[in-house]
This record gives C-alpha cells, sequence and structure tokens, in this order.
C-alpha cells in the first residue's frame, strides 16, 4: 500500500528499502522504507495494510513485558520518575490527562500519582487487561481512530509516548488531539529521534513504525497541525535503546515551516545506518551458512520482527531444514511465521544430538541461551549470532 508523506504530501523521495517479510500470524507482508525529498520525513512506503497492523496489535501486543510479570524494566522506571517530576514543574495545574496507546498502565500509574485524573486507550485487551489489573488504570480498548468520547468532553493533557510513529495518519491524529484538548490544555509527544545513526539499534527500520522522525520534522508536522513546541523539541541523544525527542505543546496557529535544510541530512544519516546494518547481515549470513547443517532439523527460536529479518534477509531458509519457531509467547503459539509454525519451548526435544537452534533476537540473546543450555539433558547445538559482538564466548556452542 503506497502513501505520501503526511508532512509534506509529496509522493516521491528516495525508497531506502524494500522487502517481503514473513511476519507472525500476518503471512507474508511487503513493505519499504521512503526518505521524503522535500521535507526529510521517513516513511513506510509500501506499508502494512492498517488492518494487518491493527491484527498484530490485537493479537501480539508487545508492550506487555512477559519476562517481568507485567511490570515495566528498571530503566523506565526510573525514566517515568524523571518525566513526571519534568512535566510537575512545567504544567502546575493538574486535571484531565488522556494517553494514546497506554500500554501496560505503568505510565498512567504514574501520573495519577502526580495528581492527575487519567484515562488511556490501547487496541490491545491483553495491554487494557494488564492496565487495569497492576494499576487499576481505566481504559478504553480501542484504536485512536474509533475512539468516542462524549459531545463537550475534553482534556487538559494528551499524552502519546512512542505512538506517534505507528499511526497510519499521524496529522490526522495530531488534529484530533488538538480537537480533544481543553482551553490551556497540553500536548506531549515522545518519538525516536532520527539523530545520531550510530545509536540505531539493528532492525530500526521495522514494522511497527510508519514514521521516522527528526526534530525538524517532528517540529513541522506540529507546526502544521497546529501546535507550538514550549521550548522548542528536546533530544536525548544518549536515552537507553535509541535516541529519543520530546515536545510539549499548546494549540496554536496551522502554518507550514520550510524544512530543505534538515531534508539532506536525514538521508546521510538513513544512508550511513543502512549501510552498517546491511553488512552486520551479511555477517549473520556467513555465520548462519558455517554453523547451521543442511540435513539436520533446525529451530529458530523468537518469532518477533529480528525473525522475519533474518528470514527475509539471510539463506536460512534456503540452505537448511527449518522445522519451526519457537516462541515463550503463549499468544504465538499455532501461528506461522511464513511457513513455520510457532511452538513452545516446552515442544522441543532439547536432548537430540541432530537438533540445532538458532537464538534470533538480539536484545534477549544471553537470556534465552541460558534457558536453552540449562534444560536437563540438552545436546541441541545452539547458535548465537551475536556472542561475539561484545558478549562473552564464541559464536556457536557448543
Ligand atoms: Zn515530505
Amino acid at each position: 500500500m503506497s502513501r505520501p508523506c503526511s508532512l509534506c504530501g509529496a509522493t516521491s523521495g528516495r525508497r531506502l528499502v524494500e522487502e517481503r517479510w514473513p511476519v507472525v500470524g500476518l503471512g507474508e507482508v511487503d513493505l519499504g522504507f521512503r526518505w521524503c525529498d522535500g521535507c526529510g520525513l521517513v516513511r513506510q512506503d509500501p506499508a502494512a495494510p492498517q488492518e494487518t497492523l491493527l491484527r498484530y496489535y490485537t493479537l501480539f501486543s508487545n508492550y506487555t513485558n512477559p519476562g517481568r510479570s507485567g511490570r515495566p524494566s528498571p530503566h523506565k522506571q526510573r525514566g517515568m520518575t524523571a518525566l513526571v517530576d519534568a512535566l510537575a514543574s512545567q504544567l502546575p495545574r493538574r486535571g484531565r490527562c488522556l494517553q494514546v496507546g497506554s500500554s501496560d498502565g505503568y505510565t498512567l500509574s504514574r501520573l495519577r500519582d502526580a495528581g492527575w485524573d487519567v484515562h488511556g486507550i490501547d487496541p490491545s485487551p491483553a495491554a487494557c487487561d494488564l492496565a487495569n489489573r497492576l494499576y487499576g488504570v481505566p481504559t478504553t480498548c480501542c484504536s485512536f481512530e474509533t475512539f468516542r468520547t462524549a459531545p463537550g468532553d475534553s482534556f487538559d493533557l494528551v499524552f502519546l509516548s512512542h505512538v506517534l510513529e505507528h499511526l497510519a495518519d499521524p496529522a490526522g491524529a495530531l488534529a484530533r488531539c488538538r480537537r480533544l484538548l481543553g482551553p490551556d490544555g497540553h500536548l506531549f509527544v515522545e518519538v525516536p529521534a532520527l539523530v545520531d545513526p550510530d545509536r540505531w539499534p539493528p532492525g530500526y527500520f521495522s514494522l511497527e513504525h510508519l514514521s521516522y522522525f527528526a526534530p525538524e520534522t517532528l517540529e513541522g508536522l506540529l507546526r502544521k497541525t497546529g501546535f507550538a513546541v514550549e521550548g522548542g523539541v528536546r533530544v536525548w541523544a544518549d536515552a537507553p535503546l535509541y535516541p529519543i525527542m520530546r515536545a510539549l505543546c499548546v494549540p496554536a496557529t496551522a502554518d507550514r515551516p520550510d524544512l530543505a535544510g534538515a531534508a539532506r541530512r536525514t538521508l546521510d544519516d538513513c544512508l550511513a545506518y543502512l549501510s552498517r546494518e546491511r553488512r552486520q547481515w551479511q555477517r549473520v549470513d556467513r555465520l548462519l551458512a558455517r554453523a547451521v547443517p543442511a540435513h539436520t532439523p533446525t529451530l529458530v527460536w523468537g518469532a518477533g520482527i529480528h525473525t522475519s529479518q533474518l528470514l527475509a534477509r539471510t539463506g536460512l531458509a534456503r540452505r537448511a531444514r527449518v522445522e519451526g519457531i519457537v516462541d515463550s509467547d503463549p499468544q504465538k503459539w499455532g501461528q506461522r511465521v511464513g511457513p513455520h509454525p510457532v511452538v513452545s519451548p516446552d515442544r522441543v526435544d532439547y536432548a537430540d544430538p541432530r537438533l540445532t537452534i538458532v537464538i534470533s533476537t538480539r536484545a534477549s540473546e544471553d537470556e534465552v541461551y541460558r534457558t536453552i543450555v540449562e534444560r536437563p539433558a540438552c545436546k541441541a547445538r545452539v547458535v548465537r549470532l551475536y556472542a561475539d559482538q561484545g558478549g562473552p564466548g564464541e559464536g556457536v556452542d557448543p
């Protein structure tokens, strides 16, 4: 599905990536990424269809912290304390707060503790259930597009943290936020920042992110949809995981900034990142060609986007006998990634010395590795893709 630039409306620009990914539960998805030569916004184009993405969020909510009984990571908890403190000094008057994309409910629980009357919306039933169960946070389970309020209902703070980049029509969503704000209301937006490409993690251009904003393009979109950014867009280049930026906004007269200067820089940043990522996948492909036998059973551990990319970008499925995908998330059992069925870790015969297990996650590689080798009588051959990238040991075990 081709889509024009949501900031300047251009349909032109440079194609950065175009691939077909097998995605868990969704079959094969055609998607690509395009840099807009008019304004520098990077967008998913062609994009996964909206109904496909909604199905993905509804079925496989990735935001429920399954490994920590639903609790957020320590770095998220620390970050939230700092953010709530900052908002308290900038917005002394508390009132009604709506979070669009309330995920596990943790953010709203902290804002409620700080004095806000909170409500969340999220398309994932699992996330809404968790928000209610863990924190007693009230939510409506729906997409932002289908969220209905009573006539005259308004909010003092609309909160969008890592949401805008997921939306097919971010300009429409911001215009909607503006209509939901009461007099003196504020909009808070936090998104990944397209700056400092050395810090973008593997798989930065991914299924769930439809727009990639630089500070200039985020501010441009906010101004176009009738917001002024108080104090300008603030960038945290050294945030955990990847650079982020934040904007605290008030309603203003819409205008249209000139973005030609910003455009070239975002292209150079994307090209630098993509060339590094391409080399990384070539390294992974060479490692797999060495480590995975052709004629004995192979399982891939992890049914996430890393595996979609692994299957699209390496010759593993062509060369080896991939018999399934293992994932600890029960939501994914019984689904497929391409032709491969997703099974529970308890279904694996770890004692089979002919079995090869390829761990297909970077962030959780060590954790998964320990889970496998600590199984009683484990004889399977375990392939790690990132162990020699700063981690202990060799790339292949045993
Ligand atoms: Zn544009």
